[in-house]
């Protein structure tokens, strides 16, 4: 048996070194003679791998030290709720700008605890592209902007953090956290689940500026507090510690190739690879993004011929190319290219979407 090359949105592929260490550590943690997913969450040996991972996320992603950095239940989606409740007061407007579909999840989320405004959005042309900031309507005394930073199914992402003057920038960052340097400062509050650039699914990073922290927010219970988690150390109740563990062994990883920075260059590379081959297709395959808004890590693309699509996914698969069927929401093909996949897994999709091309366009 084989590794085949994974492109999927998420749970998505995993560097493997990364599954062999946890692999090899799995029945036994070091000296401890029981493994780590059997330890107590207030140990010593647990702690030490927990603090590990938060200052080697730390590290990768330059936070600044007036940021607090939680490690979370509920998936991004639990935040899109948490956020309005921490950061907002009843009946206070918080402005979204849409650029494609989990965006709208966003809204959904937040609705029954905000005073959600549609800031600016896409919608209207399909979600093709980010909508151009001097476009945007803001809320004056908003709770915060809301953006989501790469679009995992429409494939849209925005170049840097835009300006929003004194309101907090709020930005779901669940698909392309750590695939390029960002400036932190910049934002109030980051979020993202880890099963896409940071590990296994089931973990999911706040990284919160500190004194937003001291915001009263609205009536809450102690677990869906952010000042709580911030003041237990992520360790209010049994935190998942096995994805705790395996989020460090990735984030180890990430700074062992080269950190954020090369990671920026190899995506610049595997995206470039992909756009080449649909916009050099004569459109057999087609993506209508526009270009300086098309996302590094997942790049959806449709065939001309619907027919083709079963096609194109048993000969993919038969080919060692996994995953690649589009959302439901948008159907067509998507090749999600986190930080895992390698730069030879992009090139073997390349090739085979152009002999893919030969022998049925
Ligand atoms: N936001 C974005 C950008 C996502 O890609 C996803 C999941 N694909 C979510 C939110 C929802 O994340 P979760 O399933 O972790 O709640």
């Amino acid at each position: 048996m084989s590794r085949a090359f994974n492109f999927s949105a998420g749970p998505a592929t995993l560097p493997e070194p990364v599954l062999r260490q946890a692999q090899a550590e799995m029945l036994e943690w070091r000296d401890a003679r029981a493994s780590l997913v059997e330890l107590s969450h207030r140990g010593a040996e647990f702690i030490e791998v927990a603090q590990q991972a938060e200052a080697d996320l730390r590290r990768l992603l330059s936070i600044p030290a007036d940021y607090a950095v939680l490690f979370l239940q509920g998936g991004a989606t639990a935040q899109q709720a948490l956020i309005p409740l921490n950061f907002a007061e009843p009946g206070q407007a918080a402005d979204y700008v849409l650029s494609g579909h989990w965006g709208k999840t966003a809204v959904k989320q937040a609705r029954p605890y905000v005073d959600v405004r549609i800031a600016a959005s896409s919608e209207a042309g399909g979600f093709r592209d980010i909508p151009p900031r001097e476009a945007w309507t803001l809320t004056p005394g908003a709770a915060y902007v809301h953006i989501t930073a790469n679009e995992t199914i429409h494939g849209v992402e925005f170049r840097g953090a835009p300006e929003v003057g004194e309101v907090p920038l709020v930005a779901d960052f669940s698909s392309s956290i750590a695939s390029e340097p960002i400036d932190v400062s910049r934002y109030g509050v980051i979020y993202a689940g880890a099963q896409k650039n940071l590990g296994p699914v089931g973990i999911t990073v706040v990284i919160v500026r500190r004194d937003l922290l001291e915001r009263a927010g609205q009536p809450r219970a102690d677990i869906f507090d952010y000042r709580s988690h911030a003041r237990s150390e992520s360790m209010l109740n049994t935190p998942p510690t096995w994805n705790w563990y395996v989020l460090g062994l990735t984030v180890k990883w990430m700074l062992d190739e080269g950190g954020v920075e090369e990671f920026a260059r190899r995506n610049a590379r595997k995206a470039a690879m992909l756009y080449e081959v649909i916009d050099g297709s004569g459109g057999f395959y087609r993506n209508e993004v526009a270009p300086h808004a098309r996302s590094r890590m997942n790049v959806p693309f449709f065939l001309r011929e619907e027919a083709l699509d079963k096609l194109f996914l048993a000969e993919s698969k038969a080919a060692g190319l996994l995953a690649l069927k589009g959302h439901r929401a948008l159907g067509g093909m998507r090749a999600s290219i986190y930080n895992a996949m390698p730069e030879e897994g992009v090139r073997a999709l390349a090739e085979f979407m152009r002999d893919f091309q030969r022998r049925h366009g």
